[in-house]
């Protein structure tokens, strides 16, 4: 882990540096003209620069060995200042991942190393034209080249698609079939025989550089293999997935923020009937505050993912999972409606908030898509509902039942309501068979993913409260906005558990056996419908203190 201080001048370097080089009109141009800064990617990734790679590589060579949470952080801030420059930087990143959990020790000293110390940057090879979310289904071969009956090199044959840093990485981690199955390689750019097609024409990061790769007998030495062993990469990919996919959670915050950090100050400038938009309740209340809710929300369960990896509780794959899902979604929906709060001029490219939007919508894509994610949580999830004989969820309701004993106020019991809705969902598609649909099965990895957020959202607001947060925790709101937040939060999550979770019931004919009396008081939505009280003047008090009004203030701009 990084010191507090060494982040916070690492957080300085980066801000001060896309002041100076990287200007909404130089963004703009590079993205009018569709082109990847390379100079720039690289002075990020120069150890004598601003050596932002150093984070992720262990001290032992020659790194920071920066955390889970540090991590985050760092990405956040890459993505407030553009999405595809930090998708550069993040290929480095995810290109070294099979080397620094499965590479043995010669071959971690000799790449993270040069990683360190000259900058070299990386690309990571995963998807192919026929293998996509389905890793799978890759074709990409890597034949044995014998010698004296030892196997002293590869030919690798195939080809990948949308590889970023495609075209500009110096080495690539490969993933190609061998005949011990799935392995990755590492193929420094040169090789003969490995081409790297045109970057792609994308819809938004076009500063980032995307593109195919061929590879045509391209021969590699045996100590290329990562880790020495054959048939080891697919498990290799799934033991980083809960780091690198709260690093892409990281970009949707960041972006989703990046957008409404623009939207919040152009409302109090644009004066539409008599008055500035951000003194209409209509607009905050539908624009701003919901997406500041969703963002913050995702923030929690965010950095609760990442102090846990942090801890060694392992690799979290579907925290890391529900925190991509949550936050991407979330940032892309701000990001939109950020164009909205913006109107004609939103629409346009010279305020920025459109760029953001494109950018944004790689998220929900790349590392997972959102429906893979859905299934990724909801299949782990239904295994614990199996397991706990339908408990994991009510218990779960009864700790956010008690801390709502010891904080009344950060909406504990409204979480609590969500996780006991979602018990009752999940018991009666189980009893009913509901999840050989796989739309079911989709749909409940969306209400798990909500209602596990609203109890993660409502435990940082009573630990802020206690004055118990990181040190390294993002505290742009005090503990009285963030229990709004909580309580606005947990308020929807309970009410899509409970009606989504009685639609899709209803809509699979999982009540058609006398089920349904129970199972309808079971949700509780008399409940939820009350806890809705009070949900109106939550949004005053957050809109209020987004846009640093006092009530002495709001009264007289009434
Ligand atoms: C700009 C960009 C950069 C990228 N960078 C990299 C990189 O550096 N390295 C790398 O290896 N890859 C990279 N990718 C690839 C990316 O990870 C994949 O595009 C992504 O995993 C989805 O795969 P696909 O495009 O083949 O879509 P598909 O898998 O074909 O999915 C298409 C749609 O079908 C849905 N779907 C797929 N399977 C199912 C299912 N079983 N059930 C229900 N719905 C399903 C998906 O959610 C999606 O909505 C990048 C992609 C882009 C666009």
């Amino acid at each position: 882990m990084i010191a507090k201080k060494t982040l916070t001048l690492s957080l300085k370097s980066l801000r001060d540096f896309a002041q100076k080089r990287l200007p909404d009109e130089v963004l703009r141009d590079l993205d009018a003209r569709d082109e990847c800064p390379l100079e720039i990617v690289r002075h990020m990734c120069h150890p004598d620069k601003l050596g932002m790679q150093l984070l992720f590589i262990p001290e032992e060579f020659g790194g920071l060995g920066g955390g889970a949470f540090d991590v985050y952080v760092i990405c956040e801030e890459m993505a407030r200042i553009d999405l595809g420059v930090a998708t550069s930087v993040l290929a480095t990143f995810l290109g070294s991942d099979p080397i620094t959990v499965g590479a043995t020790a010669e071959q971690k000293k000799y790449w993270l190393s040069r990683i360190a110390n000259e900058g070299l940057l990386f690309a990571y090879g995963a998807t192919e034209p026929e293998a996509g979310s389905d890793l799978a289904a890759l074709r990409t071969t890597a034949d044995r080249v014998e010698k004296d009956g030892r196997i002293v090199g590869y030919r690798i044959n195939g080809s990948k698609q949308w590889i970023s840093n495609g075209s500009i990485a110096d080495a690539y981690t490969v993933l190609a079939n061998t005949p011990g199955g799935p392995s990755w390689f590492i193929v420094e750019k040169g090789a003969p025989g490995f081409k790297q097609d045109k970057p792609e024409d994308k819809h938004g990061i076009r500063l980032s550089n995307t593109a195919a790769l061929a590879f045509n007998d391209v021969y590699v030495d045996a100590d290329r293999l990562v880790g020495g062993v054959e048939g080891q990469g697919l498990n290799q990919a799934q033991a980083v997935f809960g780091y690198t996919r709260l690093m892409v959670a990281a970009f949707g915050l960041g972006a989703g923020w990046a957008a409404l950090d623009r939207a919040i100050p152009y409302s109090t400038k644009r004066i539409q009937a008599g008055a500035p938009l951000s003194e209409k309740q209509g607009y905050t209340h539908k624009l701003i505050v919901p997406h500041v809710a969703r963002l913050e929300a995702s923030r929690a369960f965010i950095e609760e993912t990442a102090e846990r990896i942090d801890a060694g509780e392992g690799s979290l794959n579907t925290e890391g999972a529900i925190a991509k899902y949550l936050a991407t979604e979330a940032g892309n929906m701000a990001a939109d409606a950020s164009i909205q709060a913006l109107g004609g001029y939103g629409y346009t490219h010279e305020y920025m908030v459109e760029k953001i939007k494109r950018d944004a919508r790689i998220t929900t894509i790349y590392e997972g898509t959102s429906e893979i994610m859905e299934m990724t949580i909801s299949r782990d999830r239904w295994q614990l509902h199996l397991k706990t004989r339908g408990q994991h969820y009510h218990d779960l309701a009864k700790a956010h039942e008690a801390l709502h004993e010891q904080h009344p106020e950060v909406g504990a019991n409204f979480a609590a309501l969500a996780l006991h809705a979602l018990a009752e969902v999940m018991e009666r598609a189980r009893v009913a068979h509901l999840t050989r649909h796989q739309h079911i099965l989709l749909r409940l990895g969306e209400l798990v993913a909500n209602a596990e957020c609203a109890g993660c959202l409502a435990r940082r607001a009573a630990r802020l409260a206690e004055g118990k947060l990181h040190e390294k925790a993002n505290k742009r709101f005090g503990a009285a906005v963030l229990a709004a937040l909580s309580r606005m939060f947990a308020r929807e999550a309970a009410l899509q558990v409970a009606q989504d979770g009685l639609r899709w019931v209803c809509g699979a004919d999982g009540a058609n056996d006398g089920g349904m009396p129970p199972f309808e008081a079971g949700l509780g939505l008399p409940a939820i419908y009350r806890a809705q009280a009070g949900l109106i003047a939550d949004m005053d008090l957050i809109a209020d203190v987004l846009y640093g009004r006092t009530a002495k203030n709001k009264v007289l701009a009434a």
